[in-house]
C-alpha cells in the first residue's frame, strides 16, 4: 500500500512538474503563438529603397561580396526575399510611376496620377496609412535621407497635387492634424529650408506641439523627448561615403525613431527610406547607389534586431520603382564581354556627388578624381574629366560617372525611372501573407487592412 501510494505521488508529482513546464513554456511563447492565430502585428515597419531594382540589389551583393571565399555572400536583404511589385501609377500620359504616385500607392493602397499626393484625380484627399494608424491612437514616424518634404514621405502625410510645392507640402505637416497633433510623431531626415522660413517658422510651431528640434547627431542620440523634428540638412542629407560626422546615419536615425515609437503600447508605423538610391542612379552614379544602399542595410540590421526582440512587428522592405535602368554589366563596344570590374567600382572613398562640389570650389576634376580614386587614368579619361562643365554641378558629376560607368562596365539606359517590377522583403509577425507577386496598390491596402480591428 505505502508503496502503491507513493508511486501514485511520484506521478502526481511528474505530472505537475509536466503541466507546470507547460505553462512556463505557453506563457513564454505567447506573443509569438497570439500572433501565429490573428497575423496582425502590433508594429508595422515599412522600408522603401527609393528607385532600388533587382540589378541595384546584385550589384549591391557583389560589392559586398568578401573575394577571399568561393561563395557570393547573402546580403541582409537576400535573407527575406518573398516576392515582387508591379510599380505602375494610374496615369493616361505615363505609364511608369514616378515617385510621388509609387508612395501613395503604397500609403493608401490607391493608384493616382503621377506628380500627385495621395490625391485623387478629382482633387479629392485620400486617407494614408499614418491618418489611419493616428485616429486608432498608434504612434508613427518617417526617416529618410531626403529632404523630408520629398514625395515619398510626403505622399503618407499631406494631400497636394504637385510633389515639388515643398513649402506647402511643410505647412501640411504641421496644419493636416488629427486629435490635434500631427500625423507623425517622429519625423527625421534633411529640409531645414522647407521648415525654417521667413514668411512662416514651422519649427517654432513644432515646439509648440511639443516636439524636440534636432539638428545633429549628437542631439539626435541624447535626446529624451518622444516627440521629434530632426532636420540635418538643409536638403537632403550628404550619402554615407561622403557624410561628416556630425550627421546621423540612416541607422541612427532608425533606430532612436523605433526606441521613441515603441513606447506605446498600441503600437506604431514608421517608414524608412532610403531616398537617394534613386537620386544617385539618375544621375548614373553606380558609386552612390552602393553607398545609400549600405546606409539602407545597416538601417536594416536595426529594424531586424528589434522585430527579433518585439515579436510583434512586421517589417516590409521594398523599392517604389527601379531607376535608371541599371545592368551589372555593359558591352555597349559592340563586342560580346563577360565582365563588371568591381575593382574600378572600389577604388574610390567616396562618390561622384563629392567629387563634383569639391571639384567646383577648386575647379579640378581630374585632380578631385584622382583624390577620389587609385585608378590610373587613360588620356583619354583624362580630357573627359578636364573638359567638364565646371559651372554645372550635374554635367560635373556627369563626367566623372561617365569614366566611371565606362572602366567598370556598368550599364544604365535610361536617366529616368524604368517599368520593371522591385524585389519585395518581408520578416517578422505574418510575413508569410506576403509571399508573392503584388500590384504596388494592392500591397497598400494589404498594410492598411493590418489596421483594421
Ligand atoms: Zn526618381
Amino acid at each position: 500500500m505505502t508503496r502503491h501510494t507513493s508511486k501514485l505521488q511520484l506521478t502526481l508529482l511528474t505530472l505537475t512538474g509536466i503541466f507546470a513546464a507547460l505553462l512556463i513554456a505557453i506563457a513564454i511563447s505567447y506573443p509569438y503563438f497570439s500572433a501565429e492565430i490573428n497575423h496582425k502585428p502590433r508594429n508595422i515597419i515599412l522600408m522603401i529603397g527609393d528607385g532600388m531594382g533587382p540589378a541595384h540589389l546584385k550589384a549591391y551583393r557583389k560589392f559586398r561580396d568578401d573575394p577571399a571565399t568561393q561563395v557570393e555572400e547573402k546580403t541582409l536583404f537576400d535573407q527575406y526575399l518573398v516576392g515582387s511589385v508591379s510599380t505602375e501609377s494610374y496615369d493616361d500620359q505615363e505609364n511608369i510611376t514616378d515617385s510621388a504616385a509609387a508612395a501613395t500607392a503604397y500609403a493608401t493602397g490607391h493608384r493616382i496620377l503621377n506628380d500627385a499626393l495621395a490625391i485623387d484625380a478629382d482633387g479629392n484627399p485620400i486617407e494614408t496609412l499614418f491618418e489611419q494608424a493616428k485616429k486608432q491612437g498608434l504612434s508613427t514616424g518617417m526617416v529618410v535621407t531626403s529632404q523630408v518634404v520629398h514625395a515619398t514621405p510626403a505622399a503618407f502625410v499631406s494631400h497636394h497635387t504637385e510633389r515639388k510645392d515643398y513649402n506647402i507640402i511643410a505647412d501640411q505637416y504641421i496644419d493636416n492634424q488629427i486629435n490635434g497633433q500631427p500625423v507623425f510623431d517622429v519625423l527625421l531626415g534633411g529640409g531645414t529650408k522647407y521648415f525654417s522660413r521667413k514668411d512662416r517658422d514651422l519649427v517654432k510651431e513644432f515646439e509648440q506641439k511639443g516636439f524636440e528640434f534636432l539638428t545633429n547627431k549628437q542631439q539626435l542620440l541624447a535626446t529624451q523627448n518622444d516627440k521629434l523634428l530632426g532636420l540635418f540638412a538643409n536638403k537632403s542629407l550628404d550619402k554615407m561615403w561622403d557624410r561628416k560626422p556630425e550627421t546621423p546615419s540612416l541607422a541612427d536615425m532608425s533606430r532612436v525613431a523605433i526606441d521613441k515609437l515603441s513606447q506605446n503600447p498600441q503600437g506604431f508605423v514608421l517608414m524608412i527610406e532610403a531616398s537617394k538610391i534613386d537620386w544617385a542612379a539618375h544621375e548614373k552614379d553606380i558609386l552612390g547607389v552602393l553607398s545609400e544602399m549600405q546606409d539602407f542595410e545597416a538601417a536594416l540590421k536595426q529594424v531586424v534586431e528589434f522585430a527579433q526582440k518585439d515579436g510583434e512587428t512586421l517589417v516590409v522592405l521594398t523599392a517604389d520603382h527601379e531607376t535608371g535602368g541599371l545592368s551589372v554589366g555593359s558591352g555597349d563596344s559592340g563586342e560580346y564581354f563577360y565582365y563588371w570590374d568591381l575593382d574600378v567600382i572600389k577604388s574610390f572613398k567616396y562618390t561622384t556627388a563629392k567629387m563634383a562640389t569639391d571639384a567646383q570650389q577648386s575647379g579640378d576634376l581630374l585632380a578631385e578624381f584622382n583624390k577620389a580614386s587609385t585608378l590610373s587614368l587613360s588620356d583619354q579619361e583624362k580630357h573627359i574629366l578636364q573638359q567638364a562643365d565646371l559651372s554645372n554641378w550635374y554635367l560635373t558629376r556627369r563626367a566623372a560617372t561617365q569614366v566611371i560607368n565606362k572602366r567598370s562596365f556598368t550599364g544604365w539606359t535610361s536617366f529616368a525611372h524604368t517599368g520593371v517590377d522591385v524585389n519585395l522583403y518581408a520578416m517578422g509577425v505574418g510575413h508569410e501573407q506576403l509571399y508573392g507577386h503584388w500590384d504596388n496598390d494592392q500591397l497598400g491596402r494589404y498594410l492598411l487592412s493590418l489596421l483594421e480591428e
